[in-house]
């Protein structure tokens, strides 16, 4: 049986327009499988709007959460209302969202009262645009001839409880596709599931983080052993840079799994950066595919593409960063420092992106999110009360308003002068890059540069290392 898994993105199912290029995708890809599942967001700007209900519901805020809650229940009613043309599927539709918008309300209403949300209510809350959506998507399926189903991703998808950036449990999960999921696809019905959702072992819903429905797709796709994952977004497929920041960004026809595992953690929006995980060992390729230009061919990820030599692929950003340095002439040949440094940040349960020491061993510097920054000096000021006290360790401090940029390409490595040619393009823009990392895969380079200079920063690598083929071969 050859099986496929399609992803719509918010944008791809946010609008009637959107939503009618999807089933017409889809319904094209149903005469060619024997399977399709396909895995949907919510309407994009919906899960947002879910958080900030609960948010305002956490201040006591009524009239704002009121006021999201009717936009959103207005929003979906409105879409069925141009899409549905059954009177009685449409209505059963209607009493479907406004039976969503009730439990919204009074989850919101719960939370007002207590002043307070837990991580396992902020899942609850925003798996609500996934459930409305993966109902209505189905019903427009069946409505254009295609026999389909919907499915909550509870049903399929087994977590652990950690809510909000679930992680899963690939046997149970296995287990549950085989039950629920294979027998549909095994009649022909095109399975439409939630996105983002799923669901810990006692079924109590989680989320996968947010843009989690690409991580959907790619753990279905395992699960199902399926042939092909395809992701269907905004644009025409995985480009050298966030098209928003280079218009001359360009499609990268193909990405190897490693490529493409850099860029996605390294910041590229275009998918959620576990994706590739539950893949990768099966090696099924994955496509990124733009749902409004569907005859473009998209980007193919798969295990070994050719790439070449020296060749910088692309680069990307993360931003609202912090460097800490711990430094003091007191560290020199002191053992244990990195790893009592790194147990402080642990402790706060913050991940560190990128870490540079001097071959000095005066100082350590790491990279955090900017939102965990005053936590962490804490903790590493307790941990260093005494060499603090010995002047050991002269300082510990935050430098704000930090970026990483990172280039990727298989092709850079064993080949020499890529990190010459990118520092050049930096030099000659006058671009103080502050640290500086090679992952060990040498698939990437990363620099630390300030926020003001980040996105001049991207275009001249941009323009001179990535668009520059010929510089590229020199
Ligand atoms: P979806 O809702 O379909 O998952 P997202 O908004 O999460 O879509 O991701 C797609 C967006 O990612 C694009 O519209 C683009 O602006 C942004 N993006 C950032 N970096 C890249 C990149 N390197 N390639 C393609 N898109 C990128
Ligand atoms: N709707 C979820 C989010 O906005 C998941 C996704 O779109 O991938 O994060
Ligand atoms: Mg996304």
């Amino acid at each position: 049986m050859k099986n496929l898994v399609m992803k719509f993105g918010g944008t791809s199912v946010g609008s009637v327009q959107a939503l009618t290029q999807a089933a017409n995708i889809v319904k094209d890809q149903a005469a060619h499988w024997d399977g399709v599942v396909v895995v949907v967001s919510a309407m994009s700007g919906v899960t947002n709007t879910l958080l900030q209900c609960a948010q305002a519901a956490t201040r006591g805020d009524e009239d704002t959460y009121t006021r999201l809650i009717s936009e959103l229940r207005f929003k979906h009613l409105k879409v069925l209302d141009s899409l549905i043309t059954n009177p009685s599927k449409g209505s059963d539709l209607t009493g479907m969202i406004e039976q969503h918008i009730n439990e919204l309300t009074a989850i919101c209403s719960s939370v007002h009262v207590l002043g307070e949300i837990t991580p396992r209510g902020l899942d609850t809350i925003s798996s609500l645009g996934e459930r409305m959506n993966a109902r209505i998507f189905s019903a427009l399926l069946n409505q254009c001839g295609v026999s389909s189903q919907p499915m909550n991703a509870t049903q399929l998808i087994v977590t652990d409880s950690n809510f909000q950036n679930a992680h899963p449990l690939m046997e149970a999960t296995r287990t549950k596709v085989q039950q629920n999921l294979v027998p549909l696809l095994e009649k022909g019905i095109v399975a439409v599931v939630t996105g983002f959702i799923s669901a810990n072992e006692e079924g109590i819903t989680t989320t996968l983080g947010r843009g989690g429905s690409d991580y959907t797709s790619s753990i279905l796709g395992d699960a199902l052993d399926a042939d092909e994952v395809w992701t269907w977004t905004d644009v025409d497929g995985v480009m050298s840079a966030d098209p928003r920041i280079v218009p001359s960004a360009r499609v990268i026809p193909e990405l190897s799994f490693s490529e493409v595992g850099e860029l996605a953690y390294f910041g590229a929006k275009v998918l959620h950066p576990k994706t590739i995980r539950p893949i990768i060992e099966r090696n099924i390729p994955l496509w990124v595919k733009n749902t409004f230009n569907p005859s473009h061919p998209g980007t193919r990820i798969s295990q070994n593409p050719s790439s070449a030599p020296g060749k910088v692929t692309a680069i990307t950003t993360i931003r609202d960063l912090s460097m800490i340095t711990v430094a003091g002439r007191g560290m020199l040949g002191v053992p244990g420092i990195a790893a009592r440094t790194f147990s402080a940040v642990a402790r706060q349960g913050t991940s560190v992106l990128m870490i540079s020491q001097s071959s000095s061993e005066q100082s350590i510097c790491f990279v955090i999110p900017t939102e965990n920054s005053p936590e962490v000096i804490r903790s590493l000021e307790e941990e260093m009360a005494l060499e603090l006290m010995r002047k050991d360790i002269d300082r510990i401090w935050a430098q704000d308003n930090m970026v990483i940029l990172t280039v990727i390409g298989a092709g850079m490595r064993e080949t020499p002068g890529v990190s010459a040619r990118v520092f050049g393009a930096l030099g000659r823009s006058q671009i103080n890059v502050i640290a500086i990392a090679q992952g060990s895969s040498e698939y990437s380079i990363s620099m630390v540069v300030s926020a003001e200079d980040a996105d001049h920063a991207i275009q001249q690598i941009h323009r001179e290392v990535i668009e520059n083929e010929k510089g590229s071969e020199s």
